[in-house]
């Protein structure tokens, strides 16, 4: 590659996921670029666990010493910045970035994960990460025994109970609106003396992020230690849909199982492309995406 605008591959997000792919590139002497605008999803939470050789590390901790060592590798650049957009061209492909820049490569990853979508009750998004969570495996073990709500109805209300009835005896569904439980669910529930909450919640009342009620629409104030939350989520970058890219009914991007998308030469990994969210699946698919990436390349000269 001749000049410092042309890679091999671009890596659009420099997180856990893009970092590792990038690890398995700047080995094999791959010119590589990370473009990454800071934003990890996991920013607020304290601590991170449940990745063995990091449990308990602040998020950022575990990023920063993964970025040094891959900035070990010479051939690897990292540039901070948002990417805005990405078309094909003849040699592969280019993306632009918010500052006007324009870099090319042959092949792109995109790890660029998922934002989620905050609901709109007051002091939600101040606890999430916190003592609001999403899963069970990276902190149900610090809320274990403690006082336990799960925003969630239905299905998804039944799957977070089981896995959080081993960590607490306290649970409480709040479903907001009808339960949507039929008779031999509801007595599933009873049988492990989970109660169900059905009324609005309107706010979270917290401490610098740490939950201490949760007041609903009649006027109750319920004390909780945790609120598990199922939140949606939207794709943090448009440019692999703006490739071409084919997302999934969830809205994920289609990856197959070497972590190529349904465009030619673009690949992409982690929680932008699987439910499966941590720290340990994103560095494993960015490993995977990156050798598969360099075998392309690979094979596309010998
Ligand atoms: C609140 C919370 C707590 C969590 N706690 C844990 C835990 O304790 N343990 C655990 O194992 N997992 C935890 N997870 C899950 C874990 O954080 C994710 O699975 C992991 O961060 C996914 O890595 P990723 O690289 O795919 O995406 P992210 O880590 O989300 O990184 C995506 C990166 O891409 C960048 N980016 C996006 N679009 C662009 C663009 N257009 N241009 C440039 N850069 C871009 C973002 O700025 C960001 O840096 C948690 C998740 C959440 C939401």
């Amino acid at each position: 590659m001749k000049d410092d605008r042309s890679y091999e591959v671009i890596i659009v997000g420099g997180s856990y996921a893009g970092l590792s792919a990038a690890m398995a590139l700047g080995r094999s002497l791959r010119n590589v670029l990370i473009i990454d605008s800071g934003l990890p999803c996991n920013r607020q939470t304290p601590h991170s666990h449940n990745f063995i050789t990091h449990d308990g590390e602040k998020p950022l901790s575990i990023a920063k010493k993964a970025r040094e060592e891959v900035l070990n590798y010479p051939s690897v650049k990292f540039q901070k910045g948002l990417a805005v957009s990405g078309m094909m061209t003849a040699t592969g492909y280019e993306i632009t970035t918010e500052n006007g820049d324009v870099f090319q490569a042959k092949k792109l990853i995109f790890a660029t994960g998922v934002e989620d979508i905050m609901p709109s009750i007051q002091g939600f998004s101040a606890c999430w990460g916190i003592s609001v969570i999403h899963c069970p495996y990276c902190h149900g073990y610090e809320f274990r025994k403690g006082k336990t709500a799960i925003m969630a109805n239905g299905e998804r209300a039944l799957h977070v109970a089981g896995l959080v009835n081993n960590l607490s005896n306290d649970l409480t569904l709040l479903t907001s609106g009808k339960a949507s439980f039929d008779v031999k669910q509801k007595a599933k529930l009873k049988l492990h003396g989970i109660s169900i909450i059905e009324e609005e919640i309107t706010k979270i009342q917290h401490k610098n992020g740490w939950v201490q009620q949760v007041q609903l629409k009649d006027g109750r104030e319920l004390a909780f230690d945790a609120v598990y939350a199922a939140i949606p989520f939207r794709q943090h970058s448009l440019i692999p849909a703006m490739l071409g890219c084919e997302l999934t009914d969830q809205g994920h991007i289609k990856t197959d199982n070497f972590q190529k998308t349904t465009v030619a030469g673009v690949f992409a990994c982690r929680d932008n492309s699987s439910m499966m969210r941590s720290v340990a699946n994103a560095v494993a698919a960015g490993n995977l995406a990156g050798a598969m990436v360099n075998k392309e390349l690979v094979d596309e000269v010998f």
